[in-house]
């Protein structure tokens, strides 16, 4: 067996097999390239969902990691350190918010989110106990959790998980008509993705997130949008939001937040929303830790300079450009997207996602499938336009060689 098989075989015979990995086994990478363990470089266009927006050990924020290392890692909430006010403090400025509460993993940033919606929903908005609804989209990707999975609508994501959490509406993404009909007074948020990344990169219909902003602001319902994936310069904007000029109640962040290093979450609001929490009602050990701190301290200067956006922006516009004139031949039934992220559909008799992930991993590029005939391409920010480019040819001689 080669290195690789072995590694496989022996990792499949110790870990529960909850992901189905392609068959590759990375020792080392650097900015948008992975080597394996037999030395053979892959381009990443994956970029871990959006969680390595700023390519493999990328200098910067390494240095900030191993700074922080040689300080301190670790203190919990018992006690203040001395990078928590200026990670807080910088990262609502970030997002034009007052108020940061600091957790490590996507999925507990939701949770959060769920959590300080209901409170806000009784204790500001006056919902009788036990009676607030979230209304969320179908198809929609929030994370794992129990609560997570009882309002999604992927039977793989949640069967025999059960029973499963109470209070939430679903409703079909993109109809605003059909989310103004299931609003009631006890309504207390809206949760989405600004675009829905697992889901294949569905981009909703023009005027639809404004419509949900107008529509929760005059119900007096949260409007929370998970930009886990969308946001922190993917879109070739600070958030996908920005597109339409929208700025929601609540902003949950996640993934490119830890700079691929470490998981740093966080939910962003205003005083008043996240000032429903009393010490006691909510935490995490790692949350905000000193190391998480100054790992996404350097990730948000690095975002404030919008040279990150701006080449999400350039290249984004010449990946969809690239992937458009593929739409034409007959091997790609539609793309969609928007900055440096795209799903791209491919035609079934080409091969399923996962085929074609495949036979693009022997050519050297590694990108995931989704849903059966549909590949996600979102390489790091940091990609060159000539590795782009590259990794473009690839998908074209893939998708040529039948
Ligand atoms: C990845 C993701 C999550 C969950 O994040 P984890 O860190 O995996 O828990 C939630 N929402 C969206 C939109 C995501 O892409």
């Amino acid at each position: 067996m080669s290195t690789t098989e072995t590694a496989i075989a022996s990792a499949e015979a110790h870990s529960a097999h909850n992901y189905h990995p392609l068959p590759v086994v990375v020792a080392s990478a650097e900015g948008a390239w992975m080597t394996d363990v037999e030395g053979r470089r892959y381009l990443d266009m994956l970029a871990g969902y959006s969680a390595l927006n700023f390519g493999h050990g990328n200098r910067r924020l390494i240095d900030a990691a191993k700074a922080q290392l040689e300080r301190v890692t670790l203190t919990s909430r018992a006690f203040y350190h001395d990078r928590f006010a200026e990670f807080c403090t910088e990262l609502a400025a970030l997002c034009g918010m007052e108020t940061v509460l600091p957790m490590n993993t996507g999925a507990e940033a939701v949770e959060t989110a769920v959590k300080t919606a209901r409170k806000w929903g009784y204790r500001v908005k006056g919902v009788p106990d036990g009676m607030a609804k979230i209304i969320v989209a179908s198809d929609n990707f929030h994370g794992r959790t129990t609560t997570i999975v009882s309002f999604s609508t992927d039977p793989e994501a949640r069967a025999d998980f059960g029973p499963y959490t109470p209070g939430f509406e679903i409703v079909p993404y993109g109809d605003l008509t059909a989310m103004r009909e299931a609003m009631t007074e006890n309504t207390v948020a809206v949760l989405i993705e600004p675009i829905q990344g697992e889901a294949g990169v569905l981009v909703p219909p023009a005027g639809y997130l404004p419509g949900v902003r107008e529509l929760t602001r005059e119900r007096n319902v949260l409007f929370i949008a998970d930009e886990i994936q969308s946001g922190l310069g993917r879109t070739g904007k600070t958030f996908a939001l920005d597109h339409e000029g929208v700025v929601p109640d609540m902003y949950v962040l996640g993934k490119a937040l830890g700079g691929g290093v470490v998981p740093v979450s966080a939910v962003v609001s205003s005083a008043d929303v996240l000032g429903v929490f009393r010490p006691g009602e909510h935490g995490s050990t790692f949350g905000g830790n000193p190391l998480a701190c100054a790992v996404a301290l350097e990730v948000i200067a690095m975002l404030r300079t919008g040279e990150y956006q701006q080449r999400a922006a350039e290249l984004g516009d010449h990946l969809h450009r690239e992937l458009g004139l593929l739409t034409g031949g007959g091997a790609v039934e539609a793309v969609r997207g928007r900055g440096l992220w795209a799903g791209v559909d491919i035609a079934p008799a080409l091969g399923t996602g996962r085929e074609i992930s495949e036979k693009l991993m022997e050519q050297g590029v590694l990108v995931k499938d989704t849903h059966g005939s549909t590949i996600r391409i979102a390489p790091p920010l940091v990609i060159s336009k000539e590795d782009l480019d590259w990794g473009l040819d690839r998908l074209r001689t893939v998708l040529s060689a039948r």
